[in-house]
């Protein structure tokens, strides 16, 4: 296949033993056959024993993801098809019965292509190429994607910032099909969503949250609800399809308000119900809390405060002051839903610090539920930095 090759130092193979995806540039001896970016290379041990199949980054600091550790492999169209079809397939199998028609087909790593993000909403893939080795292979993956039954376009997303980290300039646009729709229409749980697939976040919708919304419906009946971080009201529209009797809804963004206001329309919801804040969660929690404001059910889904590991000191202050002010906020009994999705703050952590909030509130809390992404975003055992999102229910006894 590929007469380039990665030779690590002496003792730098466990973590490639272990079937981790990553080589850091730090553990490489040498880079024989002057391999281009993206290209597939041949990893060896110190001692000369075959390794893994690769694709190598110059530029990264990690400079291999690995493609297999099978030296029979052969990188090429025809395994990344069998990638693709194995990660399809098994999306398909278990959320495409009736519960939504939008969900994340691959997801980088965790299905063995790393670097590749494709989210399927209903006949439009979004894709979102991170990685030199996926960029390497982008027109063999779009001529699979091509394939992929009931498809009528493809749009790309892929200015995320850890490109430049690969060396890889921004990129966004249609890449197949005639014309693109956005918003789209998509559905979840019975309820009808606009996706922005050009301008919202992430690719446009936030799929990793799909059966934490259910469970909002579950604690919604009768309550009064404050959603923050709501985006484009996904958690907002759950709580009032369980019974929620007001639901307050707080986001930043004018244009995710925009979306969930016509959300909320398109599912034919009663305008009383439905309040919509344009503002800062930090002072709008504690506008709330000098008015003596109660809610029987809050939900706190904020954005990654935590991007890396330098940040966490400060994502942690952040996430403490907005779960102590939530607690404050709750009657007896009240329901906090509460997330992180720092891939820096470990479950662990993110544990440690809502207990202090609940702390400095004078509130005995308890846990009811560990909640995480839904199994569209799966975490290999080998991988386990692909778990980024956690949440729990927790309930303010008094
Ligand atoms: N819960 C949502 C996703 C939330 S994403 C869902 O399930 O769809 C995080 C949201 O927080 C984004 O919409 C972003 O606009 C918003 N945001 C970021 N910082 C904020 C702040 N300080 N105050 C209010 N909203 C903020």
């Amino acid at each position: 296949m590929s007469s380039s090759s990665l030779h690590l130092k002496p003792n730098r193979e466990k973590s490639i033993l272990k079937h981790h995806p990553w080589i850091y540039s730090g553990a490489v001896e040498k880079v024989t056959g002057n391999p281009n970016s993206g290209e597939t290379v041949a990893v060896y041990a110190s001692d000369g024993k075959f390794l893994a199949w690769g694709a190598y980054s110059p530029k990264s600091q990690i400079i291999c993801r690995i493609w297999t550790w099978d030296e029979s492999d052969v990188i090429d169209s025809e395994f990344l098809r069998r990638k693709l079809q194995i990660a399809i397939n098994f999306r398909k199998a278990y959320i495409s019965n009736g519960v939504t028609n939008s969900y994340r087909c691959v997801f980088s790593e965790s299905d063995g292509i790393p670097g590749l993000i494709i989210d399927r909403y209903d006949s439009c893939l979004v894709l979102q190429i991170t990685s030199a080795g996926a960029e390497f292979w982008r027109n063999s993956l779009i001529g699979i994607c091509r394939e992929v039954p009931g498809v009528t376009v493809c749009y790309e997303r892929s200015e995320s910032e850890i490109r430049k980290l690969e060396g890889l300039s921004p990129s966004q646009g249609l890449i197949f099909g005639t014309k693109l729709n956005s918003p789209l229409e998509i559905h979840e749980w019975g309820i009808r969503y606009l996706v922005d697939i050009e301008n919202g976040q992430k690719t446009g919708f936030f799929l990793d949250q799909r059966e934490n919304r259910k469970m909002v419906q579950e604690f919604s009946n009768n309550a009064r609800v404050l959603n923050c971080f709501s985006y484009t009201g996904g958690f907002s529209l759950n709580a009032f399809k369980g019974g929620a009797i007001e639901i307050i809804s707080i986001d930043s963004s004018a244009e995710a308000i925009g979306l969930a206001v016509k959300n909320w329309e398109l599912n034919s919801f009663p305008n009383d119900r439905g309040i919509w804040i344009e503002g800062d969660v930090f002072q709008e929690l504690r506008k709330f809390r000098d008015r003596n404001e109660k809610f029987d059910l809050i939900i706190l889904d904020p954005p990654k405060f935590a991007p890396n590991t330098r940040s966490v000191p400060a994502a942690a202050r952040a996430y403490k002051d907005i779960n102590l002010l939530a607690f404050k906020l709750l009657r007896n009994g009240g329901i906090l839903f509460t997330f992180s999705c720092s891939g820096g703050i470990e479950a662990d952590l993110f544990q440690k610090i809502i207990q202090g909030a609940a702390l400095d509130a004078k509130r005995e809390v308890q846990i009811l539920e560990k909640l995480r992404q839904d199994i569209d975003h799966p975490v290999p055992l080998n991988y386990p930095e692909a778990e980024y999102l956690k949440g729990l229910i927790c309930r303010v006894i008094i």
